[in-house]
């Protein structure tokens, strides 16, 4: 899930005080990142800061960093590089690092990069005004402790001026598994959950600014509640009930789960709740179980379908996708062969699949990194051709048919041949993308954003579908 995203959101109203000043924020990674990237524009507006889309206009740069992968941190730095002649004809100029790379390097990051102002963990977004304040004052600032459980509070995330018909809540933070190729427990910290209360009122909030579909956000949310204590602590299950009450919530979503919990009652919930939508993306990381467990997953290849099994018994139709490493320490070519076999058997509709790379205090960055850089590359060749394969005929068995799409707003680009008439993108229920025009006059007005469309089928392209309004 590596996207790369600029953000460029409203911020509050400017108060009278402090100067009026830019911030321009770049955000590396998955989905939670840039949930934090929204926390970071809520806890800085309050003190006159402004979005901006151009670093040259800003007072403050913050890239917000992921370390999943070694690529993502490479282009951390690149980008650093970039940034810094600014400095040179801005003294007003704060630069500094957020997110996973911030958390993982720390005060080392401020060594490597002279020019770099600040570096802060994601559990200090809360005290970034003040960071920022003692970085104008020359002062280089590193804060990476972890906050303890019992003591993290979240910031409640509040609506944006422009309220996305999608949106993302953060339900949890940080992972108590212990995959030994996995660098979110050293960046993100052990799990601390949002209390429900907390959960359900950001979600009313949302909804009463115009969202439709929220997808509730964590490293393990399955594991929800197990850190909480008290009488009723509601499990990930109860959770999702709680939301799908919330009146107005058309759709909701979750992301991301481990295979191994609490995942029967998890099962359940598809079919029984209506606005949970038919998608489920369950990280098998292997197809093998000898490299499973070298990976500290816990769970078979033959569990693992098992759950595949019950959960399409459950939901016929549920779209379903993974993630997938090649070239973990020790992968023979059979081993391997195993992975494409289960991507066969299970024919997911996508997966997001990666060489393997070791992540700095790992357990699987002591293991010998034992295959060579061309065979992870053809083996990252072989999957991403076969699931090609497998999503083309997933995709295709959408012509025909007619879907509910949940309208996002103007589609990208107009299709061969449609010139003429204007586009409206939205997604399916199993997070299919779909093109359809509409007349000129209804494309200006706000009439279909954040309504469900029913749309006729017609044609299925490598990563969306187009049709026309059934
Ligand atoms: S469950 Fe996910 S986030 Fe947690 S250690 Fe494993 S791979 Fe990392």
């Amino acid at each position: 899930m590596v996207a790369t995203s600029d953000t460029n959101l409203l911020a509050g109203p400017a108060p009278s005080g402090a100067p009026r000043r830019y911030v321009y924020v770049q955000t590396f990674g998955c989905q939670m990142n840039v949930n934090d990237t929204d926390r970071i524009m809520q806890v800085l507006a309050p003190h006159n800061y402004r979005p901006t889309d151009d670093p040259a206009q800003a007072s403050l740069i913050l890239l917000n960093t992921c370390s999943v992968r070694d690529k993502a941190e490479q282009k951390m730095l690149s980008q650093l590089g970039r940034l810094a002649p600014l400095k040179e004809y801005n003294d007003d100029l704060v630069l500094g690092v957020a997110g996973c790379v911030a958390q993982q390097e720390g005060e080392r990051l401020l060594k490597k990069v002279p020019y770099l102002d600040l570096v802060f963990g994601p559990d200090h977004i809360a005290e970034l005004p003040e960071l920022v304040a003692r970085a104008r004052e020359h002062e280089r600032v590193s804060e990476t402790t972890f906050t303890k459980r019992k003591a993290f509070t979240f910031i409640e995330a509040e609506p944006r001026e422009e309220t996305r018909v999608s949106e993302f809540v953060t339900i949890m933070k940080g992972c108590d598994k212990v995959c030994s190729f996995c660098i979110v427990p050293f960046t993100r910290g052990r799990e601390v959950s949002k209390p429900a209360d907390a959960v359900v009122r950001e979600v009313e909030r949302l909804v009463a600014a115009g969202a439709r579909e929220v997808t509730v956000l964590g490293q393990n949310v399955n594991s929800y509640g197990k850190d909480l204590q008290g009488d009723r602590i509601p499990t990930f299950a109860e959770l999702l009930r709680r939301i799908d009450a919330i009146e107005g919530l058309e759709r909701l979503r979750f992301t991301t789960s481990h295979p191994m919990d609490a995942i029967d009652d998890l099962v359940a919930c598809f079919g029984e709740l209506p606005s949970l939508c038919e998608f489920f993306h369950l990280p098998v990381q292997s197809g093998n179980d000898r490299v499973l467990r070298e990976m500290r997953r816990f769970y078979t290849v033959a569990e693992y379908e098992e759950t595949v099994a019950a959960l399409r018994r459950q939901s016929p139709g549920i779209a379903l996708s993974t993630d997938i490493i090649v070239g973990f320490p020790g992968e023979t070519d059979a081993e391997f062969e195993d992975t494409l076999a289960l991507l066969a058997r299970v024919r997911y509709d996508t997966i997001f699949a990666f060489k393997y790379s070791p992540r700095p205090g790992t357990r699987a960055s002591e293991m010998d990194d034992t295959v060579p850089e061309p065979v992870k590359r053809e083996r990252l060749a072989r999957v991403l051709a076969l699931q090609d394969a497998i999503t083309r005929e997933r995709m295709e068995a959408y012509v025909g048919e007619t879907v509910e799409v949940l309208v996002e707003g103007p589609s990208r680009m107009a299709s061969k041949g449609q010139a003429a008439r204007w586009q409206l993108m939205g997604r399916t229920r199993t997070n299919v993308i779909v093109n359809f025009p509409v007349p000129l006059g209804e494309f200006w007005s706000d009439r279909w954003i954040g309504k469900l469309a029913r749309v006729n089928v017609e044609e299925a392209k490598s990563n969306s579908l187009y049709g026309t309004l059934a």
